[in-house]
């Protein structure tokens, strides 16, 4: 099972990428906690991307791609994976579609989330580049550079809409409804 998750900053795809990735047995690549490992353990790419992250403005697709690469080249990544937070720039499409090709996610999955709902959210998380300012950078930065992506996954009939808002569980459910995920694959087998 290959998904992507899109939707704005803070409408809960990190928590949700972990679920369902424990469901599906397949690792949750997200590009921004490999971005905060590489700040908190001070290597040089950390050095690089620290402050474009502080200030809500996203990394270079160069560097960007070249670590995407990496990770989803990993043996644990064959059999499909959970991305969340990358792509997000055309340029990084064209990047994930060259490593895996047109037609190699099976689902991508938009989070919808009230405006209101997702600022409290982020407040509410308290991370380092969760302050009021770089919240609304970020936000009109996805308007701009993230959300045309949906046109393009539009086309190719791959996005499924899912209401972020209630109980996490619930909205794990959605998530695994809303893209045939369950029975399909790593799902629990219950012996019956
Ligand atoms: P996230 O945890 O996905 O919200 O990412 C946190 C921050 O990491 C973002 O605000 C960007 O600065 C950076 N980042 C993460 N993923 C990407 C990406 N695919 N392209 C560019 N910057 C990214």
């Amino acid at each position: 099972m290959k998904l992507l998750f899109i939707g704005p900053p803070g409408a809960g795809k990190g928590t949700q990428a972990d679920l369902v990735s424990e469901r599906l047995d397949v690792p949750h690549i997200s590009t921004g906690e490999m971005f905060r490992e590489h700040v908190s353990r001070g290597t040089e790419l950390g050095e690089k991307v620290g402050k474009i992250m502080a200030a809500g403005e996203y990394v270079p697709d160069e560097i960007t791609v070249k670590m995407l690469e990496e990770r989803i080249s990993r043996p644990d990544a064959v059999n499909g994976f959970i991305l969340d937070g990358f792509p997000r720039t055309p340029g990084q499409v064209s990047s994930l579609d060259h490593v895996i090709g047109e037609d190699g996610l099976d689902k991508v999955v938009v989070f919808k989330v009230d405006q209101d709902e997702l600022i409290e959210r982020m407040l509410a998380r308290g991370r380092a580049d969760d302050t009021a300012e770089t919240i609304r950078n970020r936000f009109n930065i996805y308007v701009e550079q993230t959300q045309p992506l949906l046109d393009i996954y539009d086309e190719r009939g791959l996005t499924v809409e899912v209401n972020g808002l209630g109980e996490v569980d619930e909205v794990t459910e959605r998530i695994l409804r809303a893209t045939n995920a369950i029975g399909v694959q790593g799902d629990t087998y219950d012996g019956s």
